[in-house]
């Protein structure tokens, strides 16, 4: 009796804090919780009353799906205004100051520091609007390190 309610206990899987993007449409990826204020600043508001409260972001870059709930509705890619990184590859990784992934990528490739440096410095200010403006809602400095550290290690 003993034995079987410890492993029963040890057997149980943890809450899952973030739900995957949901299937058929979705990759079943990660999500990342976001606010209902990003969440309305990036779809139409039709869409986001599909939602229910505590939407997710899906970050993965090939998915169609941008938001989704613990329930399953969803908002594509294809619905979403404004910039979309790293679903659109092409848009600004940072849409508070407008650089885009290539051009983080060229200067780490370049071994330059300075625009980064510069860009991770305002990211930090009263002039990063992350929440609204970042997809994700997080602040685009995270991203931004991410890619240039990725990228310098790809091209030493
Ligand atoms: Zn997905
Ligand atoms: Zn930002």
């Amino acid at each position: 009796v003993y034995n079987s309610g410890l492993s029963r206990a040890f057997v149980k899987e943890p809450e899952a804090a973030e739900p995957r993007c949901p299937a058929p449409n979705g990759c079943g990826g990660l999500g990342r919780p976001v606010s209902r204020a990003t969440l309305e600043a990036h779809a139409p508001p039709e869409a986001c009353r599909a939602l229910s409260e505590g939407p997710f972001y899906c970050p993965a870059p090939g998915c169609r799906v941008a938001y989704f709930d613990a329930w399953g509705a969803i908002v594509t890619a294809d619905r979403i205004t404004g910039t979309a990184y790293p679903k659109d590859p092409g848009g600004p990784i940072c849409p508070c100051f407008g650089v885009t992934a290539a051009e983080i990528e060229a200067d780490a490739r370049a071994g330059r520091k300075d625009r980064v440096r510069d860009l991770l410095a305002r990211a930090e200010g009263p002039e990063a609007h992350c929440e609204r403006c970042a997809p994700d809602g997080r602040s685009c400095a995270t991203e931004v390190r991410r890619l240039f550290s990725d990228t310098r290690a790809r091209f030493p």
